[in-house]
């Protein structure tokens, strides 16, 4: 990384910093993710929490409810309302929303997920790594990704 990674929200009071790349990029094509951006897909960014330099505001967390009946928990900036990031249970991994980086045309998904909800007009670039459903990281995630979620989750 030739120098950290840098987003925020749109009204510029919540700034944060990537101090590393990301562990795993995901595109998720499911219908709940559809609904939270009023969009096709959202592009996360999994990262450890420790490695999301706050450099301005302090992100909300929202519990917004998914279509499986679980809740997931949206940070949001506070005064404009951009989700930054959310967590799925494990408050140690942040999924950031590559939309919100400085320089978002330099995330390229590492999988597609859910693409049987997959709104029909997007067309993956071929040979990209794309399930129906979900996959299972230790065998698609590079092996220092899984020693540092393994560190990150303390197992
Ligand atoms: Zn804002
Ligand atoms: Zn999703």
């Amino acid at each position: 990384m030739s120098r950290p990674r840098e987003g925020g929200c749109a009204c510029g009071a919540v700034r944060y910093r990537l101090t590393s790349e990301p562990l795993f990029v995901h595109c998720c094509h499911c219908l709940s993710c559809q609904r939270q951006t009023g969009s096709a897909f959202v592009i996360n960014l999994l990262i450890e929490a420790d490695r999301v330099e706050l450099l301005a505001g302090e992100p909300k967390p929202v519990d917004v409810p998914r279509d499986d009946g679980s809740k997931q928990r949206i940070y949001r900036c506070p005064t404009c309302q951009v989700a930054v990031y959310s967590e799925y249970g494990r408050p140690e991994v942040l999924f950031v929303r590559a939309g919100t980086l400085d320089e978002p045309r330099e995330i390229t998904p590492d999988v597609h997920i859910y693409t049987r909800s997959k709104v029909p007009w997007v067309a993956l670039p071929d040979g990209a790594s794309a399930f129906e459903v979900y996959y299972d990281s230790k065998k698609l995630w590079p092996p220092e990704s899984l020693e540092r979620v393994r560190a990150a989750l303390g197992r």
